[in-house]
Order: C-alpha cells, then sequence, then structure tokens
C-alpha cells in the first residue's frame, strides 16, 4: 500500500505516474524527457525502466534522479 494514498497499491505504475505525492518530480522528469525526444513521447514505465536504446543512459539518468528526489527508497 502507498503511506500516502489510502486505497492504492504501491506499484511502479503507481510510483512514477498517479501518485500525487510525486507529481511535482513527475512534471519535472516528463519535461526532461520529452526535451531529450524533442518532442512527445510515450512516457511509458517500459522507458523509464529500460530506457531508449537510440540516447544511451540520458532515460535511465533521469529516471534515477526521479527517484533520488522523490526521497521513497532512503
Ligand atoms: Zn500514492
Amino acid at each position: 500500500m502507498c503511506d500516502h494514498c489510502i486505497d492504492s497499491v504501491e506499484d511502479a505504475h503507481h510510483y512514477f505516474f498517479t501518485c500525487p505525492k510525486y507529481t511535482n518530480f513527475r512534471d519535472v522528469l516528463c519535461q526532461t524527457i520529452q526535451n531529450i525526444f524533442d518532442c512527445d513521447h510515450i512516457f511509458d514505465l517500459d522507458l523509464l525502466l529500460y530506457g531508449s536504446p537510440d540516447h544511451g543512459l540520458n532515460i535511465n539518468t533521469q529516471t534515477y534522479i526521479y527517484i533520488e528526489a522523490t526521497k521513497r527508497f532512503i
């Protein structure tokens, strides 16, 4: 369960896409990834977890920055 949302399971999708606790961090992540792709791109869990072969470690780095910023795992 998510410690912020009473009725939500805290799975990867909830953490990255729906939990209101991380909205500000998520907005930064989404905007940064859109800038990397220089256009709208599918912003999904596969992209965040596995990155993009066309962008080296850029996506993975942004995912790591999000995780660090949310302080969810410290
Ligand atoms: Zn939540």
